[in-house]
């Protein structure tokens, strides 16, 4: 079993973001700058915006944090967001989900400049994405394809069955896996909650991407030998005996899973730090966007 290292590896891409900052920086070109808005006091997700924000710190990136309110309006949002949008110094920009439920996620996410859109979540880069076409890719998705990729998974020919239809990981995984490329070339099974016969299914997964949120679904009896399991879960369960008072459990329950694994993520330190790894790389890459 060979661990898939998130957080080796998003160390390793950080490490040749800073050294192309640092030639951008020598040749007098635009420093890469990410902003992020976040709307409301949600713990989890203050967690995940900060930890993108020093990352853009630690390799010479700019960055800015936006924190509004809970009460801010939808208008309020989409006047700051216009404001990004014309704004030179920022090439990249996030609006931070979940958004309070008085504001329409589409069209706040709608609203974001698909030059600027590094989360990869506007419709444009959406359909961009499912053609084949440059654009952003959904930071997870990315990350995970990264992960592939760096750890030379074979994925040509693969039975890939992926667990989760969001719009921003399972759905985009399952174009992705199955594009005339690699990673990809593989047969795909997009799986949700009305899937008949999931279990079955999953058992016949040469690579299995989970991302439904919940906490150690896929056990080691669902899984067949050989298998290569990418899991995108983070869930936060309450734990005492930890000083945050939680820990963090993945949709895969490792212990008997990985026996059976070829290639197997962890959680922590799988998908979550590829992610920001790759909204970095996004960023990096709006520059030319927006030339
Ligand atoms: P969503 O809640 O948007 O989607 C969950 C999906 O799982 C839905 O498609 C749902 O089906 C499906 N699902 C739920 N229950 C079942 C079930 N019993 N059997 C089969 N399918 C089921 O989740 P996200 O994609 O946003 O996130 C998934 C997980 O990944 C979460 O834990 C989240 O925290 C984590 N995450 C981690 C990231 C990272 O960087 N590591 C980034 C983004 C998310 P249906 O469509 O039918 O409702």
């Amino acid at each position: 079993m060979v661990l898939l290292d998130g957080k080796k590896t998003s160390n390793e891409i950080k490490e040749e973001l800073a050294v192309e900052v640092a030639k951008i920086k020598a040749d007098g070109g635009k420093i890469p700058h990410l902003a992020a808005i976040i709307v409301g006091s949600n713990g989890a997700s203050i967690t995940y915006v900060n930890a993108k924000v020093k990352a853009c710190e630690k390799v010479g990136f700019g960055s800015s944090l936006i924190q509004m309110p809970v009460e801010t309006t939808q208008e309020e949002l989409l006047a700051k967001i216009n404001e990004l949008n014309n704004d030179m110094v920022v090439d990249g920009f996030i609006v931070q989900l979940p958004l309070p439920d008085h504001i329409d996620e589409e069209t706040v996410l709608n609203a974001v400049s698909p030059n600027k859109d590094v989360d990869g979540f506007h419709p444009a880069n959406f359909g961009k994405v499912a053609l084949g076409l440059p654009s952003f890719i959904p930071a997870t998705p990315n990350g995970i394809l990264e992960l592939l990729k760096r750890y030379k998974v074979e994925t040509e020919g693969k039975h890939c069955v992926v667990v989760g239809r969001s719009n921003i990981v399972g759905l985009p995984m399952s174009i992705l896996m199955g594009q005339k490329k690699y990673p990809g070339n593989c047969t795909v099974t997009l799986t949700h909650s009305r899937t008949k016969n999931l279990t079955e299914i999953i058992k016949t997964a040469e690579i299995l991407i989970v991302a439904l949120g919940r906490p150690e679904f896929i056990t080691g009896d669902m899984v067949k030998d050989g298998v290569t399991v990418i899991d995108v879960g983070i869930t936060r369960v309450a734990d005492e005996t930890k000083k945050s008072g939680f820990r963090l459990l993945g949709d895969v329950h490792f212990e008997s899973v990985a026996p059976k694994s070829d290639f197997i993520t962890p959680v922590p330190g799988g998908v979550g730090p590829m992610t920001i790894a790759s909204l970095m790389q996004n960023t990096l890459k709006a520059i030319d966007m927006n030339r």
